[in-house]
């Protein structure tokens, strides 16, 4: 199957592949093709140019893009969308003034979200993600990260990354796994924190490995949560069976997280709403890729990340929704997109850049996704007649999306 897009209005990000991520000032520039063609054959990109240089239009299926952009799907690299049931009540308890620990006491918080997983069968989890999974893809994006850490015990870990194992046999995309066993501490280990990181290094992990459910491991490295000791120790232990680190670092508190990601040479550090200037530092000269969450910021009214200042400094940056129960019961990477631009200042290139390429890089798909590149899958978003690139993070709210491809097929 071959299909030609021509007279596209401006076909985005387009790349040669050898770069696999964009950082400081590279980000303030997204390279285009103004009035370009586009061939797809079967999954993937298989050509691309100026409507000048278009030599024929032998395809089985020709359209018409006139007065259509073309970007690369979005690239989300966190998220929690397997997960039993909504919090909806709770979000109304926060709106009344009801402190964490009301709300906890009335059935919130991630171990009540823990405890209704654990009363939902596998084929619950997979009908209600698979639901979300295809929102998602109408809302654009052509590659997830999908993490487990709603289970924090090893019968249920396993059911969620099973259910994303059925996920990933199921959507024509890209679906990347990440075992979160250290997301909380279950009630039986408040007393004894450090029994619970020995079941996930001795047990967990193991298991997870044995079925190879996981790419990539995961901690969420914070105040009351895991310390930096127990963080490094249970992202050894992923490595250990070629789990590839990423961490949830930084969010409230600084504590030396993001040093330990870059030690354990994680592929990203995600959330970094809080940053000293020693943080900064130990990034530079790293391969990690820095995630911001601006929606869950949105959803909490916590601080931003300091994106700008992130970029100003010669790093690069990532953007990826957070999608979960909890703080951010969206995945859209269109509000992303607009949100970093509207709250964190950076440029709408850099937010592309950001969402795009740089998403693909912190899932490990830098030679698949994230670019207008030959011999990447043809995951694309076609936009409706809008008049600039800019016009996409300044119009927030409005669907500005008119198809999207994943993998060569119209979705
Ligand atoms: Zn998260």
């Amino acid at each position: 199957m071959k299909t030609l897009f021509f007279n596209i209005k401006e076909l985005v990000q387009i790349r040669d592949s050898s770069t696999l991520k964009v950082q400081g000032e590279e980000m303030k520039k997204l390279p285009t093709i103004k009035n370009a063609f586009l061939v797809v054959e079967d999954e993937k990109i298989t050509d691309f140019g100026s409507m000048s240089d278009l030599q024929n239009f032998n395809a089985d299926q020709v359209i018409d893009s006139r007065g259509q952009m073309i970007l690369p799907a979005w690239c989300d690299s966190h998220t929690h969308i397997v997960y039993a049931g909504n919090r909806e009540s709770e979000f109304v308890d926060r709106i009344n003034g009801l402190s964490y620990e009301e709300i906890a006491s009335k059935g919130g918080g991630i171990l009540n979200s823990a405890k209704k997983l654990e009363e939902s069968s596998e084929q619950e989890l997979f009908e209600q993600a698979s639901q979300r999974i295809k929102e998602v893809m109408r809302l654009g994006t052509g590659a997830i990260e999908i993490k487990s850490g709603y289970g924090l015990s090893l019968e249920s870990e396993l059911k969620m990354l099973k259910v994303i194992k059925m996920l990933k046999d199921t959507f024509a995309m890209d679906i990347k796994a990440t075992f979160l066993g250290a997301h909380a501490f279950p009630n039986q280990f408040k007393e004894n924190k450090n029994a619970y990181v020995d079941l996930i290094c001795d047990q967990m992990i193991p298991e997870v490995a044995s079925q190879n459910l996981a790419d990539f491991i995961d901690v969420f490295c914070e105040v009351g949560y895991f310390d930096v000791v127990q963080t490094e120790k249970i992202l050894k232990a992923g490595k250990a069976y070629n789990m590839i680190p990423k961490i949830h670092v930084n969010q409230f508190n600084s504590i030396g997280g993001i040093e330990v990601g870059v030690k354990c040479k994680a592929l990203s550090v995600d959330h970094l709403e809080v940053m000293n200037e020693d943080d900064f530092e130990i990034l530079k000269g790293s391969e990690v890729m820095p995630v911001a969450l601006p929606s869950c910021s949105y959803f909490l009214s916590i601080p931003y990340t300091p994106a700008r200042k992130i970029i100003d400094e010669g790093l690069p940056l990532a953007l990826a929704t957070d999608f979960n129960p909890g703080s951010t019961p969206s995945g859209n990477m269109n509000f992303v997109v607009s949100t970093a631009c509207i709250k964190m200042k950076i440029t709408p290139e850099e937010a592309i850049n950001a969402a795009t390429i740089n998403g693909a890089y912190a899932m490990g798909l830098s030679n698949s996704s994230g670019s207008i590149t030959k011999g990447k899958d043809a995951n694309l978003i076609i936009y409706k007649d809008i008049p600039s690139l800019n016009f996409i993070p300044y119009a927030f709210g409005s669907n500005l999306i008119d198809k999207v491809m994943i993998k060569g097929s119209f979705i």
